[in-house]
């Protein structure tokens, strides 16, 4: 089988190494935006063990101190590579402690903001001023910088020199007299450092002379020949798909890479949106030319979750395993008729469209201690399987996901669309799962979105409008009945509750702010047009200590 040819092989590629802080995948991110590919290893990686050569490395910060016994260490080989190196506050205070053990804990822990001061070095080797090249001009408030630590360098390192202080941090910046070797006490990747993306610039472009050729248009051509190659000339691929952003987009990638071959399922458990199955077909396969088969199992899910009042977990099992069931038994009969047409051999590989967040965080360095696992598996299909893992996603960040999916011609509605949880509608209603309250938790779901999407309220400073400023807005049902007052009549029916939450990441989250007005009117819909709804409540709780879904 023809080798799978990784970006690291094709693009130029800085190697981030992280040493576990919140921040190692920022700097990977903020890279990518400049068109420059990077990927992210553990710190732990021995350069020797990679089958590809980085153009630089940034070592990242992190949350042990350089001199405490268990406090992990960079491979010195990084620093025979002849390639550039930055050191972020942990990884300067790493590369300090590498040359004379002078890093120790400061008098005073400093957190949030400083402002840098630049020191030119007229005379030195050029690549010197490199790193904060073009900040000569920038105002203070452009030196702004985010600080984080409470350790500091006691002297800088022999053959050192320092090109940036602050009032606290005598060494925030210092730099090889010869070699492109910097460090930085800052974190130039937050947002809380205006000119970090230019610092992050000047070293890879600059410094590294990395090519600025990581954009998505180039991405789908490679990758097309990759899953060619990957695949054979016969080899077929089966993937489920939800008509999310990333199994459409994965989805799509394969179709224009093997066409028919690839098999798109898509399982209608039944908890799924007011129209969900009936759309998705429609654009999967007339819009996107995709090979789906839908399978219509909204039964078996509703009667086998009958009964399970208070276990989330246990309901979160039930639709895993019965999907998993469902899918096996469609892919036999998906191989069983592939197999008759003479183009085709059998399935060999599972589509999955793991992205790459879901990989760092299945890497990323937890400790000295911490084992590698391996990611999790959706619904653990592959271990059922026995199938080869096909992954075109795992490299790339959710916006490069959007952005790769308008490249693909995918509609801008579903490349912006909210996310959906696996198990669906079954954790949007808290309590037992019946087909009555499907009914009316989608009903006032689909008022509340649409009313969402139609709303007139005044675009943001970054041009979005309500939906794409909320990041994900749904109805769920407790499951309580609340007295009301209908037409005069006592009644005694469900609560829906709404939810709409922004964040960035979905590690943390807030309560969308609406507007009074906007609010009564969704509830006033919501208790007129559904039946078997008296009263609706709206969940503004932030994450944590809420979570965005319900159960
Ligand atoms: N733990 C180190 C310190 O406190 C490094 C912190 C960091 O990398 N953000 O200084």
């Amino acid at each position: 089988m023809a080798e799978q040819k990784e970006p690291h092989k094709l693009f130029d590629t800085i190697l981030v190494l992280d040493f576990g802080s919140q921040y190692s995948h920022l700097i990977t991110r903020r890279l990518r935006e400049l068109n420059v590919y990077s990927e992210m290893l553990p710190c732990t990686q021995k350069l020797a063990d990679l089958s590809w050569k980085p153009k630089g490395v940034i070592l990242s910060g992190g949350p042990y101190s350089v001199y405490e016994k268990d406090a992990p260490h960079v491979d010195p080989a990084v620093f025979e590579a002849g390639v550039p190196v930055l050191g972020i506050c942990y990884g300067l205070q790493e590369m300090a402690w590498q040359r004379g053990e002078n890093v120790v804990a400061g008098e005073k822990r400093e957190y949030g903001r400083a402002t840098i001061k630049v020191e030119r070095h007229t005379g030195q080797a050029p690549h010197v001023d490199q790193l904060f090249a073009g900040l000569e001009d920038a105002n203070e408030d452009d030196l702004q910088v985010w600080m984080s630590h409470g350790d500091k360098l006691s002297q800088i390192p022999s053959d050192f020199i320092t090109i940036a202080t602050t009032n606290n941090a005598p060494f925030a910046g210092i730099a090889h007299a010869e070699k492109p070797y910097y460090g930085i006490q800052f974190h130039p990747e937050v947002t809380h450092t205006p000119k970090g993306t230019q610092i992050l610039k000047n070293f890879a472009v600059d410094v590294c002379k990395s090519t600025t050729n990581w954009t998505m248009g180039k991405f789908v051509t490679q990758e097309i020949d990759r899953i060619r190659a990957f695949v054979g000339e016969k080899g077929q691929v089966i993937g489920a798909v939800s008509g999310g952003v990333d199994s459409t987009v994965a989805a799509k990638l394969m179709t224009e890479a093997i066409g028919d071959r690839f098999h798109a399922v898509m399982v209608d458990n039944g908890l799924l949106r007011k129209n969900e199955a009936e759309t998705v077909k429609v654009t999967l396969t007339k819009h996107l030319g995709i090979n789906l088969t839908v399978i219509d199992a909204q039964d078996l899910f509703i009667n086998r979750l009958a009964g399970i009042h208070d276990d989330p977990e246990k309901k979160r099992k039930i639709i895993g395993n019965t999907f998993i069931e469902v899918f096996l038994e469609k892919a036999k009969e998906i191989e069983k008729a592939a197999l008759n047409t003479p183009q085709a051999g059998p399935i060999e590989f599972l589509l999955q469209g793991t992205l790459y967040p879901d990989v760092i965080e299945s890497i990323s360095f937890k400790g000295p201690s911490a084992t590698i696992k391996t990611h999790h598996n959706v619904g653990g299909l592959p271990a059922k399987m026995d199938l080869k893992l096909i992954e075109p996603l795992r490299e790339l960040f959710k916006d490069e996901v959007r952005e790769l999916g308008k490249n693909l011609g995918i509609p801008e509605e579903l490349v912006w669309r909210h996310p959906f949880p696996g198990p669906g509608l079954g954790v949007r209603i808290v309590g037992e799962v019946t087909a009555e309250k499907v009914r009316i938790v989608r009903e006032a779901d689909h008022i509340f979105m649409s009313e969402i999407k139609n709303a007139k309220a005044p675009l943001d400073a970054q041009g979005r409008d309500m939906y794409r400023q909320i990041s994900q807005a749904y109805a769920a049902l407790y499951s309580v009945k609340a007295v009301g007052v209908a037409g005069d009549k006592r009644v005694h029916q469900w609560v829906i509750v709404l939810r709409a939450v922004t964040t960035t990441d979905f590690m943390t989250a807030d309560g969308y702010e609406f507007e009074w007005k906007f609010l009564k009117h969704v509830q006033t819909r919501i208790c007129n047009e559904v039946v078997g709804v008296s009263r609706c409540v709206y969940d503004s709780t932030s994450k944590p200590p809420g979570t965005i879904e319900q159960e």
